[in-house]
């Protein structure tokens, strides 16, 4: 039975994260994955054909609604479904490509199958041609999650569908509904209602993004609106019905009146559950929670002190870069390091246009756990980047601590947002003031200065620049 010092259990962003580092630091390191392809959710039906079929999409409307004030003419714009997949789909091999290259460079032994514990110590592995025992001195769970659904709503993957299948369709729908307005749900909603299916986000909450900052999703709202998308809050989806051409969903407003909507899919984008079947943890003293969420301590060690566990199959923010913070400190950790995640400083990032991106507390967390903060905000219209670009819709707000000046929350709706809270994540990571922040030089004319202009704005001084 061969014997490694590492063994990583799934290849998505905490997967293969975890499994390079551990390959740097000297370890003889195994990865194991069921698909053919590594990269696990984000890479292969995730992060990066969304973000592909999105900037696809942006391009399309901005062709529609933005080149003929900009002096651009075109004689026709014409939508070709089939190549804008196909280009999403070589996006994904290009990086699943990359990945395949990191692997063998840092000669990570790969395995095809899937991994299931046999006890504490062994694993085995089964594909189509055999099974296969190894060991390993640690494992490094990283399963990630699957779609979930709700009581009367069944997934059959043709009419009620999830983000996998609406990424692999056939032809542009005529109709959608969408269940769920978080971060799957706009962007989804984004990208059909761009190439005009008409769509409908029937949405639980009061709120759109209901996780960030209430501003961010009040604004989102608007401007999805006036795009065409027809947002219902307050709806709770309660079943759905298909046929081999249709689909139905039934929902109650939050007056109990009830209504029914007719699409060609409905797609079901209501949160994701931790993927753990098969894996055999029943013959471990492996520990998981009511929700199936695998139970770690900081150092993300399971109940079984070498059997570690990161990404979205332990919970917290599903995202691929949490995910990947985490390989590292878990690699780092083995190898006697001391290493911290300040989980609140991870931002988020939602990738309509404009872009929505949070790092820190949300108004809402600052209010309610009574913490005083002043707020200040910048309009995007007042941007001179934005209005040369024609991006004027959005806001940069920064909350900050009124006696010393800490950077509490950054939350920027607007062009280019997922790229601009980097910087707050700086300024909250080393715990600088808003006074530090307006005074380094911002490049004229950038996105960026809306933030230099919501710190001023924080710390009581007026707004300089337009
Ligand atoms: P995963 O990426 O889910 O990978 C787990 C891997 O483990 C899979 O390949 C699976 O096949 C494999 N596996 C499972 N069980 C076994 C087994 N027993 N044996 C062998 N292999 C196994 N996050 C962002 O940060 N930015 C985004 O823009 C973004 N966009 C998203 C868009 C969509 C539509 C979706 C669905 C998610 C998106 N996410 C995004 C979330 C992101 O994809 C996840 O947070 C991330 O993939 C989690 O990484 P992971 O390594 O924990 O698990
Ligand atoms: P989510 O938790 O963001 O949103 C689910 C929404 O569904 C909630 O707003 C909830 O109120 C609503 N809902 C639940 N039951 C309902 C019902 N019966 N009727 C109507 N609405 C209902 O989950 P998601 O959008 O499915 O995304 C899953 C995960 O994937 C998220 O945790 C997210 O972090 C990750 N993701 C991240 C990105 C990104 O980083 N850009 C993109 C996509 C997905």
């Amino acid at each position: 039975m061969e014997q490694y010092d590492i063994a990583v259990i799934g290849s998505g962003p905490g997967g293969y994260v975890a499994a390079i580092r551990s390959a740097q630091l000297g370890y003889k390191t195994v990865i194991i994955e069921k698909y053919d392809s590594l990269g696990g959710t984000c890479t292969n039906v995730g992060c990066i054909p969304t973000k592909a079929l999105l900037d696809s999409t942006h391009h399309y409307a901005e062709a529609h609604h933005k080149f003929q004030e900009h002096g651009i003419k075109l004689d026709q714009i014409e939508l070709d479904f089939s190549q804008m997949y196909k280009r999403k789909a070589e996006v994904v091999s290009k990086n699943t490509g990359g990945l395949d290259f990191l692997m063998n460079k840092n000669k990570i032994t790969r395995l095809k199958g899937t991994a299931s514990f046999v006890n504490n110590t062994t694993l085995k592995i089964t594909n189509e041609a055999e099974s296969i025992h190894i060991t390993a001195q640690n494992y490094i769970v990283a399963t990630g999650s699957k779609p979930s659904t709700i009581p009367g709503v069944e997934i059959d993957k043709k009419r009620i569908i999830t983000s996998t299948e609406a990424l692999s369709l056939n032809e542009k729908p005529k109709s959608m509904v969408i269940i769920g307005g978080g971060v799957i749900g706009v962007e989804m909603a984004s990208i059909f209602n761009r190439i005009g299916t008409q769509v409908t986000i029937l949405e639980y909450a009061d709120h759109l993004i209901a996780a960030m900052d209430h501003d961010l999703g009040k604004n989102l709202q608007k401007i999805l609106k006036k795009e065409g998308i027809d947002i219902r809050l307050n709806h709770a989806v309660y079943k759905t019905e298909s046929s081999d051409s249709e689909a139905k969903v039934f929902f109650k407003d939050k007056n109990g009146a009830e209504d029914q909507l007719e699409a060609e899919h409905i797609l079901v984008a209501v949160g994701r559950s931790p993927y753990t079947k098969g894996l055999g943890l029943e013959n471990t003293e492996v520990q998981t929670d009511e929700r199936g969420f695998i139970k770690v301590n900081e150092n993300n060690q399971t109940s079984v002190s070498h059997i570690y566990a990161i990404g979205d199959v332990i919970g917290g923010a599903m995202l691929a870069h949490k995910a990947e913070e985490e390989g590292v400190l878990v690699a780092e950790t083995i190898n006697g390091q001391k290493r911290h995640i300040h989980y609140s400083r991870i931002p988020s990032v939602v990738y309509t246009w404009p872009e929505v991106a949070s790092v820190g507390y949300s108004e809402e967390y600052l209010k309610k756990n009574n913490i005083p903060y002043n707020v200040g905000k910048f309009p995007f219209s007042a941007s001179a980047r934005a209005r040369a670009s024609m991006d004027m819709d959005g806001f940069a707000k920064v909350l900050v601590d009124p006696k010393y000046g800490e950077v509490l929350g950054v939350h920027i709706i607007g062009a280019r947002a997922a790229d601009l809270i980097a910087q707050g994540v700086i300024a909250q990571e080393y715990e600088v003031t808003a006074e530090d922040m307006f005074r380094i030089s911002y490049a004229h004319p950038t996105y960026s200065e809306t933030l230099k202009e919501a710190y001023l704005i924080a710390s009581g001084q007026g707004a300089v620049n337009i």
